[in-house]
C-alpha cells in the first residue's frame, strides 16, 4: 500500500451516526520496530494505538491528551497508548517480547496475552484532575474492550473494529487499521437495525485494508445504505515529544543520594524513553550537574 496513515471522520444517516476509520500500518510498523515487538505485542499495541488515536480526535481542546491503557494478568501484562487530537500517538507494551501460540481460530491470541484486568481511559484536559474512566476487560482483544468501555462508561452505543496483520515470514506489519461507529441518542430504530445488519455482514478490517482499500472504503462498507458525509481527513503519526531536558528532570527526581550512587559508579548512564525507545546518555559531569540542581 502506497498511501500514508490517515483517518477520516464522518457522519451518516442525517447525523444519527458518527463514524471514524483509520489505516495505521505505518504507525503499527514504526512501533514494532522501535520497541522490537513480538507479533502478539505488535498486534496488541497496534490495535490500541489505532483505537486511541481515533478517540483522540473526539476531544475538544488543542491541549487535550488521551491515554488508554490495558492492564492484565496475562504474559503481555499490558499496553498503553497516548494521543492528542491531531492524529499524533505513541505507546508501548509492558512486556514486548512475548511469544504465544495462536488462538483457536488461528489468530494472534491478544486476549490470552493480556488476560483479565482493566481498561483505563485518562483524559487530561489541562485541569487539576484528569477525567478517568475504567471498566473491566471484556475479552482483552482491544476492540471489544473499547466497545464495552464506550457503552458502559460513556453510555454511547458503539461498535469498534481494530486489526493488525503481521507477516509470518519477516514479522513486519502488512496492514493495520480500524473503525469506531457510534449511535447518537436520537437514532431511529430502523437506523439501528440497518447498522446491526451491516455489522453482522462485516468481515475484517485487515482483510479489507490488505486488499488495498482505504478508510473511506471501510466506512462505505460499514455504513452501506446510509448517506455518508466525510467531515475530516487527518494524517496519523507516531510522535514522541521526549527530549534530553525531560529525561534530565526525571533523573533529578531520583534525589541526591541515588544520583551520588550513579556518579560513584563512574560510568555513563543510559536511559531509554518508554514510548519511543530513544536512548539518552549522561556522562559523569552531566550527572554531577543534575545532582547539583536536584533537591
Ligand atoms: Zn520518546
Amino acid at each position: 500500500m502506497s498511501y500514508k496513515d490517515y483517518m477520516v471522520r464522518a457522519t451518516a444517516a442525517d447525523a444519527q451516526i458518527r463514524a471514524f476509520a483509520a489505516t495505521t500500518r505505518d504507525l503499527a510498523e514504526y512501533a514494532r520496530k522501535a520497541h522490537n515487538l513480538s507479533p502478539i505485542a505488535a498486534a496488541a499495541l497496534g490495535r490500541l494505538m489505532t483505537g486511541t488515536v481515533m478517540m483522540g480526535t473526539m476531544m475538544d481542546n488543542d491541549q487535550d491528551l488521551i491515554t488508554v491503557k490495558m492492564d492484565g494478568d496475562g504474559p503481555l501484562k499490558g499496553v498503553l497508548a497516548t494521543a492528542d487530537r491531531f492524529g499524533n500517538v505513541k505507546g508501548y507494551a509492558v512486556n514486548p517480547y512475548v511469544i504465544m501460540e495462536p488462538n483457536a481460530s488461528g489468530h494472534l491470541n491478544v486476549g490470552g496475552g493480556i488476560g483479565e484486568g482493566t481498561l483505563t481511559v485518562i483524559r487530561d484536559m489541562g485541569l487539576k484532575e484528569p477525567y478517568v474512566g475504567q471498566v473491566p476487560l471484556y475479552t482483552g482483544e482491544v476492540a471489544e474492550d473499547l466497545t464495552y468501555y464506550f457503552t458502559k462508561s460513556e453510555q454511547t452505543p458503539s461498535s469498534v473494529g481494530l486489526g493488525v496483520l503481521v507477516e509470518r515470514e519477516n514479522l513486519s506489519v502488512i496492514a493495520a487499521g480500524g473503525f469506531i461507529i457510534q449511535l447518537l441518542p436520537f437514532a431511529a430504530e430502523e437506523t439501528i437495525a440497518k447498522l446491526e445488519e451491516n455489522l453482522t455482514k462485516f468481515t475484517s478490517v485487515t482483510d479489507i485494508l490488505k486488499a488495498g482499500k482505504t478508510p473511506e472504503d471501510l466506512l462505505n462498507i460499514l455504513l452501506d445504505g446510509f448517506n455518508i458525509e466525510i467531515t475530516d481527513k487527518i494524517d496519523l503519526n507516531f510522535y514522541c515529544n521526549c527530549d534530553k531536558d525531560k529525561v534530565e528532570r526525571a533523573l533529578m527526581l531520583l534525589g541526591k543520594k541515588e544520583l551520588q550512587e550513579l556518579i560513584d559508579e563512574g560510568k555513563p548512564v543510559e536511559l531509554c524513553c518508554h514510548f519511543c525507545n530513544k536512548k539518552y546518555n549522561f556522562n559523569s559531569s552531566e550527572l554531577l550537574e543534575i545532582q547539583r540542581k536536584s533537591k
